[in-house]
Formats: C-alpha cells, sequence, structure tokens
C-alpha cells in the first residue's frame, strides 16, 4: 500500500554490484509502493532487461559484466525506458552527458536514498505524463492472444510481455483500439508520429515490420498485423 501522492506502482530494475547500495535502494523503492528486482551483474541485467522491460531502470556506471554505460546505450537504442544513473563523484558523469546517451537523471554517491526515491519519482511522472505520445486513454485491449495495455504501455501475447519501443507501441495501440479498420500510411503518420518530423511513410514500413518481428509467431504470415495491398495496414480483431 503506498502513501505516496503521484505515480502508480513501476516495476523497478535496480543495477547496482554493491549489496549494501542494492539493498538500500531496493527498499526505499519497495516502500514507494514500487515492484523492486536487483541484479549485480551487468550482462545479466542486460538479459533481465529484456524478459522484464521495467518501467525504470535504476543503473550503477561500474558493474562487472558489462559496464552501465553500455547498458544505457543498448537501452536508449531499444526505445526510451527511463534511466536514474548512480555514480560515484567525477566518475565518467561528464563524458557520459557529452556523449549525450541520454539518462534521464542521475545521483551522485554517496546519495541519501531519500533523494533517489524523489528523484525517481519525478521521472516515472515525466515518463507516465506522455512525452508527446498520442494516446491518452489507458484502457487494455484483447485481440486474440495478444494483451496492449495502453495505461502500462505493455504488450503481453499469451501473458509473455513483449518488449516495444515507444513508437512501435503507440502505432500498435493506435491499431488496436480500431481493430479491422484499414490505415493507410500517411493516416498512421498523422495518428502517430509528429507530421513535421516525419513524412516518409516508409517509416511506417519500418515500424511495421518491426512489430511483426516481435509479436507474430511467423512475421512472414502474419496473424494479427496484416497488410491490405494498395490500402495500408489493419490489426486483425
Ligand atoms: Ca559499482
Amino acid at each position: 500500500m503506498r502513501q505516496g501522492t503521484s505515480v502508480s506502482a513501476a516495476r523497478i530494475l535496480v543495477v547496482e554490484d554493491e549489496a549494501s547500495i542494492a539493498d538500500v535502494v531496493a527498499r526505499y523503492l519497495r516502500r514507494d509502493g514500487h515492484e523492486v528486482e536487483t541484479i549485480g551483474d551487468g550482462a545479466k541485467a542486460m538479459e533481465r532487461l529484456q524478459e522484464m522491460n521495467p518501467d525504470l531502470i535504476v543503473l550503477d556506471l561500474m558493474l562487472p559484466g558489462m559496464e552501465g554505460k553500455e547498458i544505457l546505450r543498448r537501452v536508449r537504442a531499444a526505445g526510451d525506458t527511463p534511466v536514474v544513473i548512480l555514480t560515484a563523484r567525477g566518475e565518467e558523469l561528464d563524458r557520459l552527458v557529452g556523449f549525450g546517451l541520454g539518462a534521464d537523471d542521475y545521483v551522485t554517491k554517496p546519495f541519501s536514498p531519500r533523494e533517489l526515491s524523489a528523484r525517481v519519482e519525478a521521472v516515472l511522472r515525466r515518463a507516465s505524463s506522455g512525452g508527446g505520445a498520442p494516446v491518452s486513454s489507458s484502457a487494455g485491449v484483447r485481440i486474440g492472444d495478444l494483451y496492449i495495455d495502453g495505461g502500462t504501455r505493455r504488450v503481453e501475447r499469451s501473458d509473455e510481455p513483449i518488449a516495444m519501443t515507444a513508437r512501435e507501441f503507440d502505432l500498435l495501440y493506435f491499431l488496436a483500439q480500431h481493430p479491422g479498420q484499414v490505415f493507410n500510411r500517411d493516416q498512421l503518420i498523422d495518428a502517430v508520429w509528429d507530421v513535421h518530423a516525419v513524412s516518409d511513410p516508409g517509416t511506417v514500413t519500418v515500424h511495421i515490420r518491426r512489430i511483426r518481428a516481435k509479436l507474430e509467431p511467423d512475421p512472414s504470415r502474419p496473424r494479427y498485423l496484416k497488410t491490405v495491398w494498395g490500402v495500408g495496414y489493419k490489426l486483425e480483431p
């Protein structure tokens, strides 16, 4: 039971090899009502991330297995899961910011767990306020074996979570809210992209292909995300 105000319970992965720090961070975040896992090895964290698809990652930079910076780079390449960095003072931070790797926030060790918890809440609140996502409804949609939850932005097939980038999710969720209805690529760009940023309909094709690769049991013969030749795409109810 949470007593806080702000955001709803989030699933958080804490990647930190110093057990005492990981424990105290996990304890504070659980007290805030979140579901928390800790992991101390960078390479294992990377594997776990793909299965867990957390709402937020607390990431130490100096890790065995794979360094935090590389994890952050891969997380960013895959989507926009919020990341809060833990770093020793001066350690890598300037370069990290310089490289624009895109952490959402950071705290410098030694830190107060209360401060970290406040940063995490702020980042979660920012993330859940949408960041320009076009979909405001939070209803879950069930289509065949798929479950697409607009509130938590989770996709599952047969109860197995499927990791999606923000844009892939937006596109899928838009189609899922209009099952069976066919949209051409320009309509999908209007619905899901910032039209001023994207004008190439090929972008839609690329995203459709990526979603199929993740979603479809046989991407070459889509069960869900169908092409209607000469017209566009639809999600088969
Ligand atoms: Ca460390």
